[in-house]
């Protein structure tokens, strides 16, 4: 069974939309490049698109009802957005999941040093990463800084076009005889993802005079000192703007689409959706590239906590009604998808594979080995699904991460599915996932958007 590409369908005015609604992406991913900044600039959306902040209606002890939009923040890292329905939210929620926060290099707590004249900073790589491929790129810090007693300062250095880079150097051809030698998963160190900052001494100075200097910089800058490091927490990731990939424009290519490309038409869905039966819900989590793990994470009790709290305001709380929502909810847990990739064919089943232009992407099954870990949604729930997608003119493919015994990948699906939700892998096709630049269709986020506004209208 052959799927067409979705450019094929579109007519001159879809195609714009499509071509519109990338562009808007292109530039939300090219400003917001980690979990922090994807929240303040959805809270900052949301609000002007009706939407009340939860946290304040629960401690002024107000009522929700239906019809109410609803966000609310989880440590400004992990955002839940709700539109409530018609329908008891017992009889459960039409739920879009996906998360903000994508592989990268973090500082460490202690990261500036001197070294042979050069101020450097030390990173700890976050998220399954191949390192050989961050080395010689411009880097930008983004993060924020909690002082004792100044407040939290946000660091932004490296993307406006006037602002210096940083990066982390690699080895010359010339004297690289060794580490060409070595497995590509060892040729780049852990230990040498340092970033270089500085080689101006600070005048007068005898011993790490860079360092010093660079210290001075910081404390002009951000009125920080160099202990504030201890309570920071600053992403190094690749510096500029997202840009369209081919002549056709057909592509982006941008930091951080993972899962940032999901993230982005889930908030937007839930955002062109008003009057539900069913509660619609976007739920936008950190930590899913580490494991899920954390307050923020989905592991986290962060997202049950809160359903209890809309059954509160909405006066029909207990301990039960707070089961039935959960495990009454449907879920499309949406990640990036393996894009089929004309360089290396050898690692997917070309019958049971993404392709680029192809639409939104159902994984039944993610996992590795004999689908360890996957969470294997049912038959009857992708029945349901087909028919949502196909009334709604929806294209979408299904696919496998890769080969049988390839290798493999989780996502959030399992988690939400421990409530007894109904639960599938959705999502968007990636080319260079997890390198610093990957690339997605335009096509195909379009179709995830039409598909997320179709499941959270019409999915029963
Ligand atoms: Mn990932
Ligand atoms: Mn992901």
């Amino acid at each position: 069974m052959e799927r067409k590409t979705a450019w094929e369908k579109y007519t001159k005015k879809q195609k714009q939309d499509v071509m519109v609604f990338a562009e808007g992406y292109r530039q939300f991913i090219s400003d917001c490049k980690t979990e922090r900044e994807c929240v303040k600039e959805f809270v900052k959306i949301a609000k002007k698109q009706g939407f009340k902040d939860l946290a304040e209606i629960i401690k002024a002890g107000k009522k929700v009802k239906a019809g109410d939009k609803l966000f609310i923040s989880n440590m400004g890292k992990a955002l839940a957005l709700f539109v409530i329905g018609k329908e008891p939210l017992e009889n459960g929620m039409n739920i879009l999941g996906a998360h903000i926060d994508s592989p990268r290099l973090d500082l460490k707590q202690n990261p500036l040093y001197e070294e042979s004249g050069l101020a450097m900073m030390d990173t700890h790589y976050y998220g399954g990463i191949k390192k050989y491929q961050w080395v010689t790129l411009p880097m930008a810090l983004h993060g924020v800084i909690a002082t004792k007693d100044k407040g939290v300062i946000e660091v932004n250095v490296g993307d406006n076009e006037l602002d210096p880079v940083f990066g982390v150097s690699d080895l010359l051809i010339h004297l690289a005889a060794d580490q060409m030698d070595k497995k590509v998963a060892k040729a780049v160190k852990g230990e040498a993802l340092d970033i270089c900052v500085g080689s101006i001494p600070l005048k007068g100075e005898e011993k790490d005079a860079v360092k010093k200097n660079i210290l001075k910089i910081l404390k002009d800058s951000f009125g920080i000192e160099e202990e504030d490091f201890i309570s920071a927490e600053i992403e190094v990731v690749p510096a500029g703007p997202a840009r369209d990939y081919g002549f056709d424009r057909s592509m982006i290519m941008g930091y951080g689409q993972d899962d940032r490309v999901c993230a982005y038409p889930s908030f937007w869905a839930l955002m062109n959706s008003a009057k539900l039966d069913r509660t619609g819900v976007c739920l936008l989590v950190d930590k899913e590239e580490i494991g899920s793990v954390g307050a923020t994470g989905m592991h986290s009790h962060f997202f049950e906590n809160t359903v209890a709290e809309i059954l509160n305001c909405m006066g029909c709380y207990s301990e039960l009604a707070v089961r039935r929502a959960m495990s009454n909810s449907k879920v499309l847990s949406s990640d990036v998808s393996a894009g089929f990739d004309p360089n290396y064919p050898e690692v997917s089943d070309k019958n049971n594979s993404a392709y680029m232009g192809k639409g939104m992407v159902l994984n039944k099954y993610t996992g590795s080995r004999g689908k360890s870990g996957s969470n294997d949604a049912s038959a009857e729930y992708i029945g349901d699904l087909r028919k949502v997608f196909d009334d709604a003119k929806v294209s979408f493919q299904t696919s496998e991460l890769g080969k049988v015994d390839q290798g493999g990948g989780g996502t959030i699906a399992y988690i939400l599915a421990n409530f007894g939700m109904q639960v599938i892998d959705s999502g968007v096709a990636v080319h260079n996932m997890h390198a610093p630049w990957e690339i997605t269709s335009k096509a195909d986020i379009y179709e995830a958007l039409k598909g997320y506004e179709a499941f959270v209208k019409n999915m029963k």
